[in-house]
């Protein structure tokens, strides 16, 4: 349940910003031109993981320079404190068949990194022509497995964020940069 009934809620739970939406810009313009002279031209299907990275794949998607597709997937995590693999679940499937495709993942944030293991190996699995993983944000402090991605355009310490996409309890999505959640009521 959401607890925030008013303007005043809603602000008090936005901590500080630790991106501004001018860094975001800046560094999405760099990504998206390696990515253009990566592909040079050749087709790519740029796939986003919902909700929290339709944000970013929306601007990253205009920054690219390329024959570009469009892809979502919905992917749910279960897992217990035992269990670190194998409760990933795919909610919502890409309509593509990967194999004719060079794939670019855009994914909003790798905390653990239980999720995008177990979704690259799942498209792996599909032998697309090649795949890679561009996350906005990393917290390589939290990390309970073996993931990297290919691109990483901020590393954060270790603390809870919202804004660009990144919601707690569905809001701050819509929040034009990146800002530590207060915890504190
Ligand atoms: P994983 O732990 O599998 O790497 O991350 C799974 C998902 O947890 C991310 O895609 C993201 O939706 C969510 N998540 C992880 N850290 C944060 C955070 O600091 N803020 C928000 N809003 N979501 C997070």
């Amino acid at each position: 349940m959401n607890t925030i009934k008013s303007m005043d809620d809603f602000n008090h739970k936005i901590k500080k910003i630790i991106i501004t939406e001018e860094e975001i810009k800046a560094a999405i313009q760099k990504a998206g031109a390696d990515i253009s002279r990566l592909y040079d031209g050749n087709p790519i299907l740029l796939v986003g993981i919902l909700k929290g990275s339709f944000v970013f794949l929306s601007d990253l998607s205009r920054a690219v320079n390329a024959p570009c597709e469009i892809g979502f997937m919905c992917a749910k995590s279960y897992y217990s404190e035992t269990v670190s693999s194998g409760n990933v679940k795919i909610t919502m499937d890409l309509e593509q068949d990967i194999s004719k495709y060079h794939v670019v993942i855009a994914e909003d944030i790798v905390d653990t990194g239980r999720t995008l293991k177990e979704v690259v190996a799942i498209l792996k699995a599909r032998n697309p022509l090649s795949l890679q993983v561009v996350t906005l944000l990393d917290k390589p402090d939290r990390r309970l497995v073996d993931f990297k991605a290919d691109v990483s355009l901020f590393t954060i310490p270790d603390f809870f964020v919202i804004g660009y996409g990144l919601d707690c309890a569905e809001y701050f999505r819509n929040l034009p940069y990146i800002a530590e959640y207060n915890t504190e009521n």
